[in-house]
């Protein structure tokens, strides 16, 4: 099912789609190269559905133009057209009650001559389609019979016995529970990557979009928006600008591909205290000290910052899964200029420091030195633990630096409640209501 001419599968040039007054997609662009498999991302009411049915030629585009494997779509007979194109719509009604495998074979009409039957081989291939969709002793029953999840795989297995070199699907996952959805996905890339079919499938879940997809389309409002490999397109910046919503990035670490663990609403947080907008709050920490820290501080739309710690150290695992740009020291060496400038570099970017009981030991007493130059500037929360003394492994240089850093103001905070009710006061202080601070574009 491999092209032999170079042209792309699919080709829109600057499309624009209107439903009456209403333009669902505006000049969009989109080459598809055979064999790709490209996921169709964005918000309700992007513009996934009305791209798809452009693409199947159901709705005509007021300006720009379609080609399908080099050909101009409105060039192509209904019959040519479903030869190339198979879909599976976002929502299918049945409406008579035909036995699952008559509904497959309706996949094989474009094959038929007029008034003829299927054949044999049509029988063979909707057979096959029954078992590797698992659905085989289903065969015999109304497709009104079949729960939703069935039904979609039904659905596909129509679109399938098309053997079209092109596949559109429409949210083809909505109804399917977890194990359903991989299945089908990696049943879908397989088609792609093993016999060249091109996919184009809407996706509203990004994560599976970036674990299956060669490529993420994102729509927002009708217009393109992103387009390119996972690993590009999933970041936080385009949750918060396209859905409204912020995410923590993480990297699926057998597949290497990225996913986002979605947090809550950009308004949310922005709004009440505009925590996100503050500016970074600089964690000290060690041993696993600082980590509680560094998450509650993420969890509550903070920037957040974190030095010096050694690799290794929980505190470094634990910065680097949340994303946290963190001053790091190879193992048990002691800090080196170079990395005690980036840490400086941090700390005077940080609109607060924190710093939590750690053991100091003369590895780590930088953490503690370079702060007393900041205390005159930003606020300093010295978290209360088991006292200084009993962390002090360097005869009292610590205890010192702590005392003088009290001296000068640092504040003491019981825990990380109080800590955050601090950090939340200054944010609300330095944000005023009303003023949402950066463009983060929430539509
Ligand atoms: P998606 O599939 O991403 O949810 P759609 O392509 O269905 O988005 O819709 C894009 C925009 O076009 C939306 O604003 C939607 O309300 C509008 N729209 C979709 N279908 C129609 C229609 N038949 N008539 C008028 N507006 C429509
Ligand atoms: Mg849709």
């Amino acid at each position: 099912m491999t092209h032999p001419s170079a042209a792309p599968a699919v080709r829109l040039r600057n499309i624009t789609v209107r439903y009456g007054a209403r333009t669902a997609l505006h000049e969009v662009s989109l080459n598809v190269i055979p064999g790709e498999f490209v996921a169709l991302a964005g918000p309700n009411g992007s513009g996934k559905t009305t791209l798809i049915r452009s693409v199947l030629g159901f709705l005509e585009p007021s300006e720009g133009s379609i080609e399908l494997f080099g050909r101009p779509l409105s060039g192509l007979s209904v019959r040519d057209r479903a030869r190339q194109v198979a879909w599976v719509p976002q929502e299918e009604a049945p409406r008579d009650n035909v036995p699952l495998e008559e509904y497959i074979l309706y996949g094989r009409y474009p094959f038929h001559r007029a008034l003829e039957g299927e054949t044999t081989e049509d029988r063979r291939i909707a057979r096959d389609l029954l078992r590797a969709l698992d659905l085989e002793d289903r065969a015999a029953d109304g497709i009104l019979s079949l729960s939703g999840g069935e039904r979609q795989r039904a659905v596909l297995g129509r679109a399938l016995a098309q053997s079209a070199p092109l596949l559109l699907l429409d949210e083809p996952t909505s109804h399917l529970d977890i194990g359903h959805q991989l299945d089908l996905l990696s049943r879908v890339r397989e088609l792609a990557h093993r016999d060249g079919v091109t996919v184009i499938a809407a996706l509203h879940d990004l994560n599976l979009a970036a674990q299956f997809a060669d490529r993420i389309v994102v729509l927002s409002r009708g217009r393109c928006h992103a387009d390119g490999p996972p690993s590009k397109i999933l970041t936080e910046a385009l949750l918060a600008h396209v859905w409204g919503v912020i995410a923590e990035r993480r990297i699926e670490p057998r597949t290497g591909r990225p996913y986002l663990i979605p947090r809550r609403l950009l308004a949310e947080s922005s709004t009440a205290v505009g925590t996100d907008a503050f500016g970074p709050i600089h964690v000290v920490g060690g041993g696993g000290a600082a980590s509680p820290y560094l998450r509650a501080l993420v969890d509550e739309g903070f920037e957040v910052s974190a030095g010096i710690l050694h690799l290794l150290d929980s505190d470094a695992e634990t910065a680097e899964a949340l994303g946290i740009p963190a001053t790091v020291e190879v193992p048990f060496a002691p800090i080196s200029p170079a990395v005690r400038e980036r840490h400086r570099a941090l700390l005077s970017q940080a609109r607060a420091i924190v710093v939590t009981p750690f053991a100091v030991g003369p590895s780590n007493l930088a953490n503690l030195e370079d702060l007393g130059a900041r205390s005159a500037h930003v606020p300093i929360f010295l978290v209360t633990g088991p006292s200084i003394e009993t962390r002090d492994f360097t005869q009292g240089v610590a205890t010192r630096l702590v005392r003088e850093l009290e001296a000068g103001g640092a504040r003491s905070v019981g825990g990380i409640e109080e800590l955050l009710r601090e950090l939340r006061a200054l944010a609300a202080r330095a944000v005023p209501a009303g003023a949402a601070g950066p463009d983060r574009g929430a539509p």
